[in-house]
């Protein structure tokens, strides 16, 4: 199945090179589930000259593009629960949806560390839990339906906790495995955990709009839902308190809330989660990626 997708790639960039004025070079790049890459998409090229699209989720998606010092880039990212496996970039010009570019994309899968536990999966959910919890997701889900068509981030990003010697510490990082000891239960950790007391200031990862507050919900306790355009958004979890509404502009570093333990928490922490796209993702690569001085 590789080698097909491999030769069906090979065929589609030899009938369209020919047309393609710079070199379009097919070459690799390799993801594990979960982790962000920035790739250079060409040099004077605008994001509304192009559109980049991976076929890694159910539904094509498409890669956030954005500009820096005259190049383009574009943000690639693999779903946690991506299927590892052979996927592609392609990457088309806007005006005539001719195709530019194809990159092979690899997922592997994520390695990542494991924590077996009694603790893990204690909780019984009853049908009443179930349906609230399904009720809470789909409200999240509703209101990243829709993202902001510019990009946000171009000041770039900060950690969302302040380091101090006894805060911002991530405590338990991206896709960390939790299993009970009889390992006939395990889920994965879905974002990033950072150490900070009850109270303590929540930060913007970068700049953005307020898309949805949850109150009290059953799993994320109280949540804020940033969106940074082009359908990145972060969240974070288990908060004490709001300081913002649905529809305020944030920039990088505003406080946005304080640390709590609401929710499936069992400390004062901060849960940070980052969707790129349809793709749960890493918070850490992204704000690595994205930092400025
Ligand atoms: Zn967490």
């Amino acid at each position: 199945m590789k080698r097909l997708v491999a030769i069906a790639i090979v065929l589609l960039v030899a009938t369209t090179l020919e047309s393609v004025a710079q070199e379009a070079p097919l070459d690799g790049l390799t993801l594990r589930q979960g982790d962000v890459r920035i790739v250079k998409i060409g040099d004077d090229m605008n994001a509304s000259d192009v559109y980049g699209v991976i076929d890694t989720s159910n539904a094509p998606s498409a890669v956030p593009m954005f500009n820096k010092a005259g190049a383009l880039y574009g943000i690639v990212a693999a779903d946690l629960y991506q299927q590892p496996g052979a996927y592609h970039m392609t990457v088309y010009e806007t005006a005539t949806k001719r195709v530019l570019s194809m990159k092979a994309l690899i997922v592997e899968k994520g390695a990542f560390q494991k924590s077996v536990s009694s603790h893990w999966n204690t909780q019984a959910f009853g049908q009443a839990d179930l349906e609230r919890i399904a009720r809470e997701k789909k409200a999240i889900t509703e209101a990243i339906q829709v993202s902001l068509p510019l990009p946000r981030w171009q000041d770039g990003t900060t950690d969302p906790i302040e380091k101090t010697d006894h805060t911002g510490l991530m405590t338990t990082p991206f896709g960390q495995i939790r299993m009970n000891p009889t390992q006939d239960w395990y889920r994965f950790h879905r974002g990033t955990d950072f150490q900070a007391p009850e109270g303590f200031a929540i930060r913007a990862i970068a700049a953005g709009k307020v898309a949805h507050l949850g109150h009290d919900y059953l799993l994320e306790g109280n949540i804020t839902v940033i969106d940074h355009g082009l359908g990145i958004f972060s969240s974070y979890l288990h908060q004490s308190a709001f300081l913002v509404k649905v529809g305020d502009d944030v920039k990088k570093g505003d406080v946005i809330g304080r640390v709590g333990s609401t929710g499936n928490s069992t400390a004062p922490h901060l849960h940070l989660a980052l969707r790129i796209g349809a793709a749960l993702v890493d918070p850490t690569q992204f704000i690595e990626a994205m930092r400025r001085p």
